[in-house]
C-alpha cells in the first residue's frame, strides 16, 4: 500500500460521507442520538486537514497518526472503536509489512480490536456486520485479481449493512430499543460501508 493512495482514499471518503449526511443521520435519529454524522464528519475534517504532512510517512505511521486523532476528535461510542481499528491496523502493518497480505492482516487485527474494546461480535446490529464479512471476503481472495475483489466487497458491503435492517440489537445505544429497532438499518453499519465504497471506488478508478 502506497502513502499516496491513503491520501486519495482520505478525501473520497471525506467527500463520501458528506454525500450521505442524511442517510447516516437519519438512521442514528431513528435508533440512536442523532450524531453519528457529525462525529464521523469532524472526524474526516480533521484527517483531511492534516494529510499534506503525511506525504513522507510510511502506511503504518499514517494509520497511527488517524487513530489518534480520532481518539481525540470523534466522539460518542463509534470515536474510540473508530480509533483503536486504526491503532491495531498501524500496529499490525508495522510487523507484517504494508503489502497486501500484510493489510489484510492488520485489516483483521483492527477488526478484533473494535471486538475487543466494544465486546461486541457479528450479529448484534453494529458496524461489525459489515467489518467482520468484508474482513473475511478480503482474506479469502487475498491473491485475487484487485479490480474483482474490489467489486465484490462494494457489493458485499453493502448487502451486510441492508441485513443489519432485520436484526435485533445488543450493544451501544439501540440495544435499548429492542424490538423497535427492527426495520432500521445501523448507523455505523451504513457508515462503514460508504467508507468501504469509497475506497473501492478508489480502486476501481485506476482500472479506467
Ligand atoms: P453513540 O452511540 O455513542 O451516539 P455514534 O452515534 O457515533 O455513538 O455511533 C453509533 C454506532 O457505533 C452504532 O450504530 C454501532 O454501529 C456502533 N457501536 C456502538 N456500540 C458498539 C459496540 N459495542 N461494538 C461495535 N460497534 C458499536
Ligand atoms: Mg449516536
Amino acid at each position: 500500500m502506497k502513502t499516496e493512495f491513503i491520501q486519495r482514499c482520505i478525501k473520497g471518503i471525506t467527500q463520501a460521507i458528506i454525500e450521505h449526511e442524511n442517510d447516516i443521520e437519519s438512521l442514528d435519529r431513528a435508533i440512536g442520538d442523532g450524531d453519528h454524522y457529525i462525529n464521523l464528519k469532524r472526524g474526516c475534517l480533521a484527517i483531511n486537514s492534516m494529510a499534506n504532512d503525511f506525504n513522507l510517512m510510511p502506511p503504518s505511521d499514517v494509520f497511527k497518526k488517524i487513530g489518534m486523532k480520532l481518539l481525540s476528535t470523534i466522539g460518542g461510542a463509534s470515536g474510540p472503536l473508530f480509533a483503536s481499528f486504526f491503532l491495531e491496523l498501524s500496529k499490525s502493518l508495522e510487523n507484517d509489512g504494508d503489502d497486501r497480505d500484510g493489510f489484510t492482516k492488520g485489516f483483521a487485527s483492527g477488526v478484533r480490536a473494535i471486538m475487543t474494546r466494544g465486546k461486541s461480535d457479528f450479529g448484534e446490529k453494529t458496524m461489525l456486520d459489515v467489518l467482520i464479512p468484508i474482513s473475511e471476503l478480503l482474506n479469502n481472495r487475498v491473491d485475487g485479481d484487485i479490480f474483482d475483489v474490489a467489486t465484490q466487497i462494494d457489493r458485499k458491503a453493502n448487502e451486510a449493512m441492508l441485513a443489519t435492517k432485520d436484526l435485533l440489537p445488543t450493544k451501544g445505544r439501540s440495544a435499548g430499543l429492542g424490538d423497535r429497532a427492527l426495520g432500521h438499518i445501523d448507523p455505523g453499519a451504513k457508515s462503514c460501508q460508504v467508507m468501504i465504497s469509497a475506497v473501492c471506488q478508489e480502486i476501481l478508478k485506476a482500472k479506467k
